[in-house]
């Protein structure tokens, strides 16, 4: 028997930056008619209005007023979340390095991450979703019914973060990229609120040699599989 309180209708996918979490999400999203929740642009977001507010990135704890003063708010469209920052559209600001700096940086504070939470948990009482980030399937959602992680070695994912930079016209360095990830991956897995980890009840993915495309069949193949069973059992 399968635990009536987990919900068909949240399919979460964690993992390490640059791992293809993005690009398979958001393909799963379109083939299931699902909304998708980018969690990072949220962090990407209060990194922006805590930037606005001169607040630096090294802070160890943020002012409540700052915190108050944040009104997130999200809109799903077709190819990428719409981001809302105090009413302003901030979605095309939020990729900027900068930012993923600061966002790695500010995503490791529990005040943060609590003022993302009911927005977060909100998305999922409103659409059926497919929730994409570092703690999706641990805190934010976990009784989620379907549960993925993707990895992939370091290089491919200094790589694939590498020529996403290039592609955006950005400078970037192959080896300062490299090094950056390492230091962010490390912040996010060795912070105490929210580490990244794999849920106990998520299936591992290496999506280091495989396509956006070939990552999702394997989801695909993972839920119809699972929900096949479940028929079979009732
Ligand atoms: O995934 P993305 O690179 O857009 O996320 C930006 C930053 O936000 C990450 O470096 C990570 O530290 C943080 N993050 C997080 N928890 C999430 C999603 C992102 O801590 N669920």
């Amino acid at each position: 028997m399968t635990d009536p309180a987990k919900r068909t209708s949240i399919i979460t996918i964690d993992g390490p930056a640059a791992a293809g979490k993005s690009t398979a999400a958001r393909l799963l999203a379109q083939r299931l008619g699902f909304v998708l929740l980018d969690s990072g642009a949220l962090y990407r977001c209060v990194a922006l209005h805590l930037l606005r507010r001169k607040i630096p990135p090294n802070a160890v704890r943020i002012p409540e007023e700052a915190i108050s003063a944040l009104e997130i708010a999200v809109e799903p469209a077709a190819v990428t979340m719409k981001v809302l920052l105090n009413g302003e559209d901030v979605t095309a600001l939020l990729r900027h390095e900068s930012i993923s700096e600061a966002a790695s940086r500010f995503s490791a504070l529990p005040e943060v991450r609590q003022a993302l939470l009911d927005l977060q948990r909100s998305t999922g009482e409103q659409w059926n979703l497919v929730a994409e980030g570092r703690d999706m399937g641990t805190v934010v959602f976990p009784h989620a019914r379907f549960k993925f992680f993707l990895i992939a070695d370091l290089d491919e994912r200094a790589r694939r973060r590498y020529l996403e930079l290039i592609e955006r016209g950005e400078r970037a360095d192959f080896d300062q990229v490299r090094s950056q990830m390492i230091e962010r991956d490390q912040r996010d897995a060795t912070r105490k609120a929210s580490p990244l980890v794999m849920a106990s009840d998520a299936l591992a993915i290496d999506a280091g040699a495989l396509s956006p495309d070939e990552v999702v069949d394997r989801i695909m193949c993972a839920i119809e599989g699972e929900a096949s069973s479940l028929n079979a059992a009732r």
